[in-house]
C-alpha cells in the first residue's frame, strides 16, 4: 500500500485530519480497527430503530466559532441543551447543583444572594487547589461532596477525588441561580442526521480510502507513506516501553423498551450513590427522534477493554510526558486526538487539536 499520508483512526482526530490533508492536495489513507468510521462519536440505529450511540451519549458543545463553522459544512443541526438529574436521597435533583437543588435538598428556600451566602458558610475554602476533592470541597463543601461527587467519582474513575487532578471535577461548576443546563457554551447542538451521517460527509473526498477492520500494528509494514497521524493510544504506538499508561473503560447496557414512550424526564440520569453503573441515557430526548419505544444505555465503569478516559492525575501526567518526548522527536508521525495526547478532551477540542495538526502538516 502507498498513500502521502496513513492516518490511524476514523474518530474526530483522525476524520478531521483527513478532510483538511485531502483539501490540501494529499492523497490520504484511513484506517480504523473498527467496522465503522467516527470513533466513540459513532452513531447508528438499533434493532428497533432507535438512534443511538453505541459508546455512550455524546452532546456536542462549544465556545468555538470556527469550529462549528468548520463542521457545518458536513451537518445541519438540531438545537439540543442537556439537562441532567442526580437521584441523591430518594428525591431527582439538577446537576450542576443550583438554586433548586439546594433549596429542595435541605427543604430551604432561599434566592440567589441567599445560595450564595449560604455556599460560603459550608464551603471549605482550599488553597491551593491540587485534586478535585479541593474544587468540589472548596466549592459546595463536605455534605454536598459526598453526596454528588464522592461515590460517582469513586465508580467512574475507581478512584476516591482526592487521587484525581483539579480538571476532572472541575468540569462541573456550581450555580446559584436556577440555570439547570449541563452545558452552559455559546454553541449546543447535535447532527441533525446524526454524527455518522457527519463523518461521511466528511471523508467523501476523492483523496480519501477508509480502509475498517485494520489494526494499524497489523499493517505497519507494509504501508509506504511520507507521514501518519496516529490517534489511538500513544502507548501503544511505542510498545508499551516505559510500561502501561492507564485508561478506564466502560461497558455499555443498551435496553430497548418498546412500550414506553418516556422512561425518564431528562436526557441523562446520574447515580452518584446507588448502582454499579454511573448514569443512565435517553437517546430520543438528545436526537429529538420520535418513536413509539425507547432505548436507554447505563454505563459501568471498568478499568479492562477499550480504553475511553485517559486518568488525569500527576504520575500519569508524568508517565505521558516520557512518551510525549518520544514522540515528538518523531518528526514523521503525528500523534493527535485524547487517546494519543492522553487529555481529557471534548469533542469540540479534538476537532481543534486535529484543525492545528492537519494545518501544520499541510503546510510542511
Ligand atoms: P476516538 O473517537 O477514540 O477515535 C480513535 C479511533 O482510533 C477509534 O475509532 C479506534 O478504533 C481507532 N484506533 C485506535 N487504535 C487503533 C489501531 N491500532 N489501529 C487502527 N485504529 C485504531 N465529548 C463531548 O464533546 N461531548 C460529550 O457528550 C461526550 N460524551 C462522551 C461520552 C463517553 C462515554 C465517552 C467515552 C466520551 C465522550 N466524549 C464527549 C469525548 C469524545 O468521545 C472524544 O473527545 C472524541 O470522540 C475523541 O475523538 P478521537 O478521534 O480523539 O478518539
Ligand atoms: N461528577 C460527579 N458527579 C456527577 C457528575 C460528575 O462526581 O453527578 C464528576 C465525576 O468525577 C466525573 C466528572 O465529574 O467523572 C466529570 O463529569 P462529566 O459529566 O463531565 O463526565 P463525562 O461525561 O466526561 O463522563
Amino acid at each position: 500500500m502507498k498513500t502521502d499520508v496513513l492516518i490511524v483512526g476514523a474518530g474526530f482526530a483522525g476524520s478531521v485530519c483527513a478532510r483538511v490533508l485531502a483539501e490540501a492536495g494529499r492523497k490520504v489513507l484511513v484506517i480504523d480497527k473498527r467496522n465503522h468510521i467516527g470513533g466513540n462519536a459513532y452513531d447508528t440505529y438499533d434493532d428497533q430503530g432507535v438512534l443511538i450511540h453505541p459508546y455512550g451519549p455524546h452532546i456536542f458543545h462549544t465556545n468555538a466559532k470556527r469550529i462549528i463553522e468548520w463542521l457545518s459544512r458536513f451537518t445541519d443541526w438540531r438545537f439540543y441543551e442537556h439537562r441532567v438529574l442526580a437521584s441523591v436521597d430518594g428525591q431527582l435533583l439538577p446537576i450542576p447543583i443550583n438554586r433548586t437543588t439546594i433549596n429542595r435538598l435541605y427543604g430551604l428556600n432561599l434566592d440567589e444572594a441567599g445560595v450564595a451566602a449560604w455556599l460560603e458558610r459550608v464551603r471549605e475554602p482550599r488553597d491551593p487547589i491540587r485534586t478535585s476533592e479541593d474544587v468540589v470541597l472548596n466549592s459546595v463543601g463536605r455534605d454536598l461532596c459526598d453526596k454528588f461527587f464522592r461515590g460517582y467519582t469513586r465508580k467512574q474513575w475507581g478512584l476516591d477525588l482526592s487521587e484525581l487532578s483539579a480538571g476532572v471535577a472541575a468540569r462541573i461548576p456550581t450555580r446559584t441561580n436556577e440555570d439547570d443546563r449541563y452545558f452552559t457554551d455559546t454553541y449546543q447542538f447535535m447532527p441533525r442526521d446524526g454524527y455518522t451521517a457527519m463523518f461521511r460527509r466528511m471523508l467523501d473526498h476523492p483523496n480519501i480510502t477508509v480502509q475498517l477492520n485494520t489494526d494499524y500494528f497489523a499493517v505497519r509494514g507494509y504501508v509506504q507513506t511520507i507521514h501518519t497521524v496516529y490517534t489511538g493510544p500513544i502507548d501503544a504506538f511505542f510498545d508499551y516501553c516505559y510500561g502501561r499508561l492507564p485508561y478506564r473503560s466502560l461497558r455499555f447496557e443498551h435496553q430497548h423498551l418498546p412500550d414506553t414512550e418516556w422512561y425518564q424526564s431528562v436526557g441523562t440520569v446520574n447515580y452518584p450513590n446507588d448502582h454499579a453503573y454511573t448514569r443512565i441515557t435517553e437517546f430520543k430526548h438528545l436526537t429529538g427522534q420520535i418513536h413509539r419505544g425507547t432505548s436507554i444505555v447505563r454505563e459501568f465503569p471498568c478499568d479492562e477493554g477499550e480504553p475511553y478516559y485517559p486518568v488525569p492525575r500527576p504520575e500519569n501526567e508524568l508517565l505521558f510526558k516520557r512518551y510525549e518526548e518520544l514522540a515528538q522527536a518523531r518528526q514523521d508521525v503525528t500523534f493527535v486526538g485524547r487517546l494519543a495526547q492522553y487529555r481529557y478532551y471534548n469533542m469540540d477540542q479534538v476537532v481543534g487539536a486535529a484543525l492545528n495538526a492537519a494545518g501544520e502538516i499541510a503546510n510542511d
